[in-house]
């Protein structure tokens, strides 16, 4: 099912975003998308805020699509000049089956060997399966699926129905399964976590279990978060549609809120980590290691401290603490020279030399270390 749609082809300037480090959820440096605007038209989707669609009306919002002209041009021109990193790109809209930008931008990549991350809605992803399979035998890989709910869950109906226009959910385990046996990192963002209707028990477990079940070997997991315009025509959604949930929606997304307030968001995660733990799969997300990366040890005394971090926040400890992990992350990845030679030269002096490195993430990375050497 989709909404008619109106393309509207442009030149934009420029296509990549490159990001001054990594992002801890992905791992991506960079980013570059083929569409402005979604036919999946989610009615949750973070991206009608004003900071993303900026002179959109919401309504017009899966409806009006922008069509970037010479995408593929662009991206090889921008990434020719770039360090390889991860690349977030690609969108399976329907456009898609008709433009193939993505399709092209993926060559890109595969003749560039740069590593992507993808996230999609739609099993149209595996039309590019052969592409997906070229990159990831150069640079490793990540294909996931944006998954909310399944069938099992007593409010799937209500989950369904913020999603209409995108592919049902089976049909997006199915093609994980494809993905997972052609041997690519796969897994899912179980993002957002609709309070109330995409949090009860059976919801949490079924999600975790077929993600599991079908191939993933991850689930991350992210609340809702609501601003601007997009707040506005998400309650005017829900006032349509359900009603009964708007109480409780007005509770947790007071006027001035971006992030649910009162809502216990850290039991949900801490859930959703048993679940991983009682699967077999991760809360985070693996980093892909680039083949031939001089830094690869940087790279994964940063993931360790970002995943320390991660777990401080939803063990809900103070925030200085969370932030003292964080920025340890931060201060190794911007390192320009292997922490090992700093190590080796200057001992624990030399680790917290470190420009932000706290007394206690120092000790932790000092350990981390000699598990590595
Ligand atoms: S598929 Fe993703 S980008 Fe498209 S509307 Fe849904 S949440 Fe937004």
């Amino acid at each position: 099912m989709t909404n008619r749609a109106v393309f509207l082809p442009y030149r934009p300037k420029t296509i990549l975003n490159s990001h001054k480090r990594p992002d801890h959820w992905f791992w991506s440096r960079y980013s570059a998308y083929p569409y402005t605007g979604c036919q999946h038209g989610c009615k949750f989707c973070y991206s009608r805020e004003v900071k993303y669609a900026h002179a959109v009306d919401p309504q017009d919002f899966d409806t009006t699509i922008k069509v970037k002209e010479k995408a593929a041009d662009l991206l090889r021109r921008a990434l020719v000049r770039k360090p390889v990193d991860i690349l977030c790109t690609g969108d399976y809209q329907p456009a898609e089956r008709e433009f193939g930008i993505t399709r092209q931008m993926l060559e890109v990549c595969r003749e560039l060997r740069f590593p992507v991350f993808m996230l999609s809605r739609s099993p149209l992803i595996l039309r590019d399966l052969d592409l997906l399979r070229d990159i990831n035998a150069a640079a490793p890989s990540v294909a996931a699926f944006s998954i909310i709910s399944t069938p099992e869950s007593p409010h799937h109906a209500i989950a369904r129905c913020m999603e209409n226009l995108a592919p049902p959910v089976e049909t997006r385990f199915a093609a994980m399964r494809e993905i997972a046996d052609a041997g690519i990192l796969t897994g899912i963002c179980f993002m957002p976590i609709l309070p109330g209707v995409c949090d009860d028990k059976a919801n949490l477990e079924a999600v975790v279990r077929a993600t599991a079940e079908n191939g993933g070997r991850f689930v991350l997991a992210g609340g809702l978060t609501l601003a601007d315009q997009q707040k506005e025509f998400f309650f005017n959604f829900l006032e349509e549609n359900y009603p009964d949930l708007v109480p409780r929606y007005r509770t947790w997304y007071p006027p001035g809120s971006y992030d649910a307030v009162s809502y216990p968001w850290n039991r949900i995660a801490l859930r959703i980590r048993e679940l991983c733990e009682k699967y077999g799969i991760r809360d985070r997300m693996p980093r892909p290691v680039i083949p031939g990366d001089k830094l690869a040890v940087n790279k994964r005394i940063a993931e360790l401290l970002a995943d320390k971090a991660y777990e401080l926040e939803i063990r809900g400890e103070p925030n200085h603490y969370v932030w003292a992990y964080r920025k340890a992350a931060w201060a190794v990845e911007d390192l320009e020279t292997d922490i090992r030679l700093v190590y080796s030269a200057l001992g624990v002096k030399g680790i917290r030399s470190i420009p932000d490195m706290g007394e206690q993430p120092g000790r932790d990375v000092e350990k981390m270390l000699s598990g590595l050497m």
